[in-house]
């Protein structure tokens, strides 16, 4: 899998000079399996860039898992252009309870309150598809979910292929007991060994008492979790829109000094991508 970030940031777009580094679109991840085949994770104003490169290369299918509906990860769906393409077609999943709503989220963010197409005007052919228990495979990739800590339904998923492993787990406040639906053990599980994952850490420790209860990790609490679960490389995602470059640089230093042999940790930045 080769996998590429096109929004890192968490809760709203933040452009300016603080955020050139890491980037100041919300959350949209895009995975190219072997044989080729695009995954994206999602849609956050990330999508608009990442569809302009989808026309440009000609890809006419794509499968896109959303982790649930919070603005900062649904608000790019509008200006992601394949979908105004009669020859693309695109299959939404999601996890119950927030799939049985996904319809009607998208089609009432692009109500002409908001937004001057509306969803049944989309040219493409967009079909929704629920992940069951037993997850759902996409080619040759095994897909499994798990949900998060966090105020809304949200789910991470866990992409297998080759012996490879890769986790996407953000909005998720780690072992906060009155948010967690979903024992740490449980999730230290699911992430158990993955090459890869992808946390949330949109705050520092210090924040966490004016923050408890909002459904996001300190950077603290995501690097220990990862040394816990034994994963080889850490990218800390979700960056608080308030955080400049250089306080992402110093965590992510501090966090190398604290995440021991095994582990090795990064900011995700967009525009880049890892091989898993
Ligand atoms: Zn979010
Ligand atoms: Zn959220």
């Amino acid at each position: 899998m080769k996998v590429k970030f096109w929004g890192t940031r968490g809760s709203i777009p933040s452009p300016g000079k603080d955020t050139v580094k890491y980037g100041g679109n919300t959350t949209c991840m895009e995975i190219a399996l072997k044989n080729n085949r695009e995954i994206i994770i999602d849609a956050g104003t990330g999508i608009r860039l990442l569809g302009k490169e989808i026309t440009s290369k000609g890809i006419k299918h794509l499968d896109l898992f959303l982790t649930h509906s919070h603005w900062d990860h649904i608000q790019g769906f509008p200006f992601f252009t394949p979908i105004f393409s009669k020859d693309f077609s695109l299959n939404i999943y999601g996890v119950s309870p927030t799939f049985e709503r996904l319809l009607d989220i998208l089609k009432g963010q692009m109500e002409t309150i908001y937004f001057p197409v509306q969803f049944k005007h989309l040219a493409a052919e967009i079909r929704f598809k629920k992940i069951g228990n037993s997850g759902i495979l996409i080619d040759n990739a095994k897909v499994n979910s798990i949900r998060t800590n966090h105020p809304l339904e949200t789910h991470a998923f866990k992409f297998e292929e080759n012996g490879k492993s890769f986790v996407f787990m953000s909005d998720n406040e780690l072992d906060h007991p009155d948010i967690a639906k979903v024992p740490y053990k449980k999730h230290l599980d699911f992430v158990k060994g993955a090459d890869i994952l992808v946390h949330d850490a949109q705050y520092r420790k210090g924040e966490m008492s004016k923050c408890k209860g909002y459904g996001h990790s300190s950077w603290q609490k995501a690097v220990s979790f990862a040394k816990q679960a034994k994963v080889k490389k850490l990218y800390l995602t979700h960056h608080d829109p308030y955080r400049p470059d250089s306080e992402i640089d110093e965590i992510v230093g501090k966090a190398n000094k604290i995440s021991g042999d095994g582990l090795t940790v990064m900011g995700a930045i967009e525009g880049e991508s890892f091989e898993v």
